[in-house]
């Protein structure tokens, strides 16, 4: 088994020196257990927490214990009775080719007729169930409201768009750079901007004539500050992610805006909602079914962006935090 463990925290920005490629031994699977080779590894902005030491919503990745994430593996060999050689599975079995897990950690069996594998990693998966409950429990959208959303050309931010625009709202996509921008606007999002631009709180204001409804927060930064004074009046911000400031240190220079944006929630009567998708984990088979038949329908459509090899995996984690990944970041083992 070849694995990647983590070898050290990371100061700010991860650097490769935090990651280590190492080969380890694997036995036979015992009573309820499952050998897995895993196929595709699933890189998401999440596993930056997992390499700090504090806690946050999930327990850090210990040094030299092998890093965290989501795979699409095919069973070598069970001793579960559910599952047999052969069988393709979602599993969480992290950054290492195969690896011995037990079966009732396997989350669902896969069919690749069905779907193609690699979306039970994005838009059919957590990412993609991260949208749907999002905006089901907390979003709401309405027939003409006006929905913003950054990070749009990946998973999670992607499907906010759609699924909005198929409940009848506007969605206006932020997202870094031409391409993905011209993206947005394939993928039938109303407007479509690009965060690096100049004048892009101008923009967003102009793409938002009637303020926003919604803000599904997957970014925070520079956007959130544009976003903050356009909106509406019992507007709901679904807090999913972050990502702008997974890499910081310490908070910004002040002044200190905490006033100002308690006194927006207090007057413009916002809800702001944390929420882990796992929260809603009891809307997962009505999101298997209603998304299995939108995708299907090709209501809504997806985008991957498929690295080979784990030894690459490292640099492509890096990247992502820094909006070099176009769609769904998946490692081909
Ligand atoms: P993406 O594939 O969209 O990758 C992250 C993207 O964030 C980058 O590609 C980049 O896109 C964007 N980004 C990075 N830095 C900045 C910045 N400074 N300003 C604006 N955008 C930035 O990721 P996912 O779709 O997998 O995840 C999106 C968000 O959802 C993340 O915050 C993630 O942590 C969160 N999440 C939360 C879950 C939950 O349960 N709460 C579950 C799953 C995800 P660009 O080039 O467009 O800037």
């Amino acid at each position: 088994n070849t694995r990647i463990v983590l070898a050290s925290r990371p100061q700010g920005e991860p650097v490769p020196d935090n990651f280590r490629l190492e080969q380890h031994f694997i036995g036979l699977p015992g009573e309820g257990q499952v050998l897995l080779r895993n196929r595709y590894l699933s890189l998401d902005p999440y596993m930056r927490g997992r390499m700090n030491a504090g806690r946050s919503y999930a327990a850090p990745v210990e040094i030299g214990a092998v890093m965290d994430g989501g795979t699409v593996s095919e069973v070598l060999q069970s001793r579960h009775p559910d599952f047999r050689p052969g069988d393709l599975v979602l599993a969480h079995a992290g950054w290492q080719t195969h690896a011995l897990v037990d079966g009732r950690t396997l989350k669902r069996k896969l069919d690749p007729a069905q779907l193609p594998l690699t979306t039970a990693l994005g838009v059919y998966g957590m990412p993609g169930f991260t949208a749907y409950a999002g905006l089901h429990e907390i979003g709401k959208p309405q027939p003409g409201e006006t929905l913003v959303v950054a990070a749009a050309s990946g998973p999670v931010g992607a499907t906010v768009g759609q699924i909005a625009r198929l409940q009848g709202a506007r969605a206006v996509g932020i997202a870094g750079g031409q391409a993905k921008r011209a993206y947005l606007e394939e993928l039938g999002f109303d407007a479509a901007l690009d965060h690096r631009a100049p004048d892009f709180a101008e923009q967003l204001r102009a793409a938002c004539p009637d303020g926003i409804d919604i803000y599904f927060e997957n970014v925070g930064g520079k956007v959130f500050d544009a976003v903050l004074p356009l909106l509406n009046d019992f507007a709901r911000i679904p807090v999913c992610g972050l990502v702008a400031h997974y890499n910081d240190r310490q908070l910004p220079a002040g002044p200190d805006r905490l006033p100002l944006l308690m006194g927006q929630i207090l007057s413009r009567h916002l809800s702001v909602r944390g929420f882990i998708q796992h929260d809603f984990i009891s809307l997962y088979p009505q999101f298997l079914r209603e998304m299995g038949a939108w995708l299907r329908e090709k209501k809504i459509r997806w985008r991957e962006d498929i690295v080979d090899g784990l030894e690459n995996a490292p640099s492509a984690l890096i990247g992502l935090l820094q909006g070099k990944n176009f769609g769904k970041l998946i490692v081909r083992l």
